[in-house]
């Protein structure tokens, strides 16, 4: 593969990542962002990521996100390291879009 063509790829991958992202905050799938949320870090062990649907792999970063409802912790799930971080830009996007709105 041709590193142009690898981009493309990569390009096309994240925003496929993005519209799924999108489609499970707004039937209720990922929460937003309105409880605390804790995180851990670490190496893939095979988990299937919330967002994409696919394995993280043992080179990749897995994250698994808690939420804290009313103080008791639920899973939210885990989560590719990029997949994370697309989740909560969305997130962030989707608060100052019903920001707007009920101004
Ligand atoms: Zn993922």
């Amino acid at each position: 593969m041709t590193q142009r063509s690898a981009l493309r790829h990569t390009h096309r991958t994240l925003r496929q990542v993005m519209t799924v992202a999108r489609a499970r905050m707004a039937s209720g799938e990922l929460p937003c962002g309105t409880a605390p949320l804790r995180m851990w870090g670490g190496y893939g062990s095979g988990k299937v990521c919330v967002v994409c649907g696919k394995a993280i792999e043992r080179a990749e970063v897995e994250i698994e996100v808690e939420e804290t409802v009313g103080g008791t912790p639920k899973l939210v799930g885990w989560f590719h390291g990029v997949c994370q971080s697309i989740w909560q830009r969305e997130c962030a996007r989707a608060a100052r879009f019903s920001i707007v709105a009920e101004a």
